[in-house]
């Protein structure tokens, strides 16, 4: 959840921007069930925008610079580790107060789940669209690795071009 979380804040910053007012940060709070402090505020929206190349640089990179990232955002934020269990969820970490500012917790919050990408060696689920003109991230969780396209739109996109390709060959 926290992966795919950040994954869609990095391609928010792709054209068209679409973490651009605080009405959308809000529908981003809700969409991953973001709990505590959330000042829905111009600075709140500026701060997470700002976050979004910083988290871009994590989720794209390689293994042993991942690692390096992940420990400067942990000694960075003074992170905590501790168990806690509130509203529907059972017992899970948080890493850093909920009284922190909500960028602080969406950064420490993706640099705990690349721990586990990292430890477990699944790096490989991450990476950049196959679409030539999109930047956006890709997160796979299939099972048999299929995905290659950060959105929907992207892949139909390529759908459509490589029908179109498939035809013209045709003629
Ligand atoms: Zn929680
Ligand atoms: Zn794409």
């Amino acid at each position: 959840m926290a992966l795919q979380a950040a994954v869609s804040l990095v391609n928010s910053a792709e054209e068209p921007d679409t973490m651009a007012s605080v009405a959308d940060l809000d529908a981003y709070f809700e969409e991953f069930a973001y709990t505590g402090r959330h000042r829905r505020t111009q600075d709140e929206l500026a701060e997470v925008r700002v976050l979004r190349p910083t988290l871009r640089g994590l989720l794209t990179a390689d293994r042993d610079d991942a690692v390096r990232q992940v420990n400067v955002l942990l000694a960075r934020h003074h992170a905590v580790p501790r168990l806690v269990r509130h509203d529907e969820m059972d017992w899970h970490l948080h890493a850093v107060d909920d009284e922190q500012p909500l960028a602080t917790r969406i950064a420490v919050e993706t640099a705990m789940a690349m721990i586990d990408v990292i430890r477990t060696d699944e790096m490989s689920r991450l990476d950049v669209c196959a679409d030539d003109d999109c930047n956006g991230v890709v997160l796979d969780l299939s099972r048999n690795r299929s995905r290659r396209f950060c959105s929907t739109t992207c892949g139909n996109r390529n759908a459509v071009a490589a029908y179109r390709a498939r035809q013209a060959d045709r003629v």
